[in-house]
């Protein structure tokens, strides 16, 4: 017992020190990654469910090595968070987003909110409000077309903060809007005390609506409760008609998913955009 033990506990810290290096490597190459320029951006469409159309898009970030498929961002973001190195990705994002938004505008499109995703050590960094107000200027991206997702967990430990930090970020006219709903410390006092916008439910409630009575038991409260607080309400991860016929049914005010578009380079999307958007 005790030999095998001993296997046991070697396996067990080879198997760790793989990982650590494999992380290693992982953290080099995003670095290199980030001044070699390997980082894309796709959007995918927010649609309106009154009018049907599009009036936003949610900028998604890639990872594309060259000659090497195209990694998604649940392989990078996360190593990116540990290491510090989602503060100047982030600004990358919000900055290539914010001058794809300003583009659209000079082109002519119908207004878009452009949404950007920030994490958890963005949110946390001292001079966020400084970047993006200085990417703001720098892009000439109106405020109001500017949309921020941040997550539940962000706010949990430093409450008070949290609000300041949010009504900073708000001031100019910037939109907030909680991503994944429903998945976090869903500590419901901080809605009505949080200046925020617009509730995204999660996909993994929206995938069931077809035929869990759960899902859309928490869809349709969470619908219900965000026109009671006069927050809009946006459903993740649509896919399918019967899904989207119980959304509309309970009033869900923007959809987002496969059903409509996937994300796709900005390229890709605007002749789309130019045939679905206001
Ligand atoms: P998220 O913010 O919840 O983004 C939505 C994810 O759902 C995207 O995955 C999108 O491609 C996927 N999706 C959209 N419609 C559908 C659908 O109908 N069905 C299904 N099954 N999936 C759908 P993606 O692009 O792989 O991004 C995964 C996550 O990575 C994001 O989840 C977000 O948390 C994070 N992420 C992506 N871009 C950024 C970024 O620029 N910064 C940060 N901090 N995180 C990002
Ligand atoms: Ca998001
Ligand atoms: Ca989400
Ligand atoms: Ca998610």
């Amino acid at each position: 017992a005790k030999k095998e033990g001993r296997s046991t506990y070697r396996y067990h810290t080879e198997a760790l020190s793989i990982a650590a290096n494999e992380r290693l490597v992982m953290e080099t190459r995003l670095r290199h990654a980030l001044t070699a320029g390997e980082f894309v951006l796709h959007y995918q469409p927010l649609i309106d469910a009154h009018s049907g159309r599009a009036v936003g898009v949610e900028a998604l970030v890639r990872w594309q090595p060259p000659g090497e498929a195209i990694v998604p961002p649940g392989k990078f973001i996360p190593i990116a968070e540990e290491t510090g190195l989602i503060v100047p990705l982030g600004e990358w994002v919000l900055r290539t987003a914010c001058a794809q938004g300003r583009a659209w505008i000079d082109a002519g499109f119908a207004p878009l909110v452009m949404a950007v995703n920030l994490s958890v050590r963005q949110f946390q960094s001292e001079n966020l409000a400084e970047v993006i107000q200085r990417v703001l200027e720098e892009t000439k991206l109106p405020a109001a077309c500017l949309e921020l997702e941040l997550t539940e967990s962000m706010f949990m430990e430093h409450a008070e903060r949290s609000i300041d930090t949010l009504k900073t970020l708000k001031a100019p006219g910037i939109q907030l809007a909680i991503d994944d709903f429903g998945t976090g410390y869903s500590s419901l006092t901080y809605l009505k005390r949080f200046p925020i916008d617009k509730l995204k439910i999660d996909q993994s409630f929206v995938r069931g609506l077809a035929h869990d009575p759960n899902d859309r038991e928490i869809a349709a409260t969470i619908i219900a409760m965000a026109r009671g607080l006069k927050l809009s309400v946006l459903a993740e991860g649509v896919e399918s008609e019967q899904q989207l016929a119980f959304l509309r049914q309970h009033g869900c005010d923007y959809y987002q998913g496969f059903l409509f578009h996937r994300p796709a380079p900005a390229k890709e999307l605007e002749a789309w955009l130019r045939e679905h958007s206001a």
